[in-house]
């Protein structure tokens, strides 16, 4: 008796002219400053040139939220903020993680590939077990192959995200180099693409800005809640009295006017010379996000009083996902002996 190998399936390859990017984001809380400077940004500028693929990672923030209708509003809000921000669902695919099962059947088989030691030894799962002490649940540290299975499905060459995720990434790429090793090429190594603000500390000025956190300036939120948000951020914690001279280096608030107009020397030189305050440099900035995203806001306000345009566009981005991650899945299948 002969046992007959079928041919292993084609991949789906992206077009030579639009090499394919993916990125994900939580739906953990509400968007903020450092998405938007440190992935967002990029996500809008790179739908023109690449074939974008982007998901809100709800299986990701089950890892730390446990609240199944909290779940459902933010993947919603999160899906009316990427497209209030400049995405265009004709233009990319946006789609929900959880609605394209075939991430997580991946996420098992690269598993398999993956040492117990490469995950323990990632920094974002040591933080979690200290921030989130009473909830070390075994997906915090499965976490990174779920975010290789949500990028390599897809074959993706490259990821627009902040530098918090750079070790992530290594990880994505070192599964991907063991699983070529064992199993023939299949997949690309991706690398990550940063913007000129990979990370934005947040308003304690010392730790990243993170929605888990509660350090963050969430741009979309009513001006008034921006407001206190940047009033009660640190800046130079050596500038005690209104007379001394600030250090816009180590100054978070004076970092950020660089990306809200072109006087931030100005500003910085004020500072300097003690010839304005903490308090008027952070009433400036305050000013200045409010407006940036003034429309942004508007759009947003509009996309949220129409929630079912929005699981439209959810809708139709998981079906256009679901031919590159099924064929992937067959090829993938194919190579790992599964019939
Ligand atoms: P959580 O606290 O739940 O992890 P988060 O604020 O870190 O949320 P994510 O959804 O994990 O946000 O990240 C979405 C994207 O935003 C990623 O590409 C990440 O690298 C980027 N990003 C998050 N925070 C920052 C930051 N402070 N500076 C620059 N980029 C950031
Ligand atoms: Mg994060």
């Amino acid at each position: 008796m002969t046992t007959e190998i079928a041919p292993a399936p084609s991949p789906v390859e992206a077009p030579a002219a639009r090499p394919r990017i993916f990125s994900g984001i939580q739906p953990s809380g509400a968007p903020h400053l450092g998405n938007d400077l440190g992935a967002i940004r990029n996500y809008v500028r790179l739908q023109w040139e690449y074939e974008a693929i982007y998901c809100i990672v709800d299986y990701h923030a089950l890892t730390s939220l446990h609240d199944a209708e909290v779940l459902r509003v933010r993947t919603r809000e999160m899906a009316a903020a990427l497209v209030a921000l400049g995405l265009d669902p004709e233009r990319c695919t946006l789609f929900v993680q959880s609605h394209r099962p075939e991430h997580t059947e991946l996420c098992w088989l690269l598993c398999t590939v993956t040492p117990v030691s490469w995950l323990e030894r990632t920094p974002t799962y040591k933080e979690k077990k200290v921030n989130q002490p009473d909830d070390v649940n075994h997906g915090l540290l499965t976490y990174p192959v779920l975010q290789a299975a949500d990028i390599v499905i897809y074959k993706a060459s490259l990821v627009p995200v902040g530098k918090d995720q750079a070790a992530h990434l290594e990880l994505s790429r070192e599964i991907v180099r063991r699983f070529n090793t064992l199993y023939g090429d299949t997949f690309p190594e991706p690398e990550a693409v940063h913007t000129e603000a990979p990370v934005v500390l947040g308003t304690d000025g010392v730790r990243k800005m993170s929605k888990s956190l509660g350090n963050t300036i969430d741009i979309l939120a009513d001006p008034d809640v921006i407001r206190g948000q940047v009033m009660s951020m640190v800046t130079d914690t050596k500038r005690i009295k209104r007379t001394d001279p600030g250090r816009p280096e180590v100054c978070n608030v004076c970092q950020l006017h660089r990306f809200f107009g072109d006087d931030h020397e100005d500003i910085w030189d004020g500072e300097r010379t003690a010839r304005t305050g903490c308090v008027d440099t952070k009433r400036l900035l305050a000013e200045r996000i409010i407006r940036h995203y003034a429309e942004a806001r508007e759009r947003y306000r509009e996309l949220l009083a129409d929630p079912d345009r929005i699981d439209r566009i959810l809708a139709d981005g998981a079906e256009r996902a679901r031919p590159i991650a099924q064929a992937t899945m067959a090829e993938v299948r194919h190579h790992m002996g599964l019939r």
